[in-house]
């Protein structure tokens, strides 16, 4: 019974390692298939985490921001500064900081790969920074929670999702969009402390 039983584990063996040896690309398919369940099931789900909490703790906080404008006079155009705007400005900063926000958490809800800068008005600050068409990926937010607009106080700069894949991102490319990224670092952003006045329609130097 026992040389029996020994027998047919070696055939058993043996027929193990004919399907393996015959078949060696099946195996890889296994393999490759099981790593893509760990990315999916473990990066993609870290990845794709709120950028709230990381970005609050990147920007001033509100007492930081009110105590700042309460000592500006004009903007970066040399208009003047009231204290409605500035009351005006910081409920932009935070309304536009949310809007940004909900926009990449719905996002995520689809699987969004890719965001890309579009500006509201015209933004004579981020202008220097960031090419309406700019884009950038949703792990590189991720890991640089800072690149989600405004930028600074009066910025009319948002970040709107690309609802395609890297292919239909790069054949969109040919019409003005480019990597916002060149490497690994950022680029440089503005300074949240420039002030675009609100109240200013089109940049009207009073
Ligand atoms: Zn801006």
């Amino acid at each position: 019974m026992l040389l029996m039983g020994g027998v047919a584990a070696l055939v058993v063996l043996v027929l193990v390692a004919l399907k393996v040896s015959l078949d060696p690309k099946g195996s890889e398919t296994v393999d490759a298939d099981k790593s893509k369940v760990i990315h999916v099931s473990g990066v993609y789900s870290v990845l794709r985490k709120s950028p709230r909490k990381d970005l609050a703790a990147l920007r001033p906080a509100e007492e930081e921001i009110k105590k700042y404008l309460a000592e500006i006079s004009e903007d970066v155009n040399g208009v003047p500064i009231k204290a409605s705007d500035r009351t005006a400005l910081l409920k932009h900063w935070k309304a536009q900081m949310e809007m940004n926000l909900r926009g990449i958490e719905a996002g995520d809800k689809g699987g969004v790969a890719f965001y890309y800068y579009d500006y509201l008005k015209e933004c004579p600050v981020c202008g220097k920074f960031i090419a309406k068409g700019n884009f950038v990926t949703r792990e590189e937010i991720y890991n640089h929670p800072q690149l989600i607009p405004p930028f600074h106080l009066g910025c009319a700069c948002v970040l709107a999702a690309h609802h395609g894949s890297e292919k239909t991102m790069r054949e969109t490319a040919i019409a003005g969009m480019s990597p916002f990224f060149e490497g690994d670092a950022p680029p440089p952003l503005p300074e949240w402390g420039a002030v675009l006045s609100l109240s200013a329609a089109a940049g009207v130097k009073k």
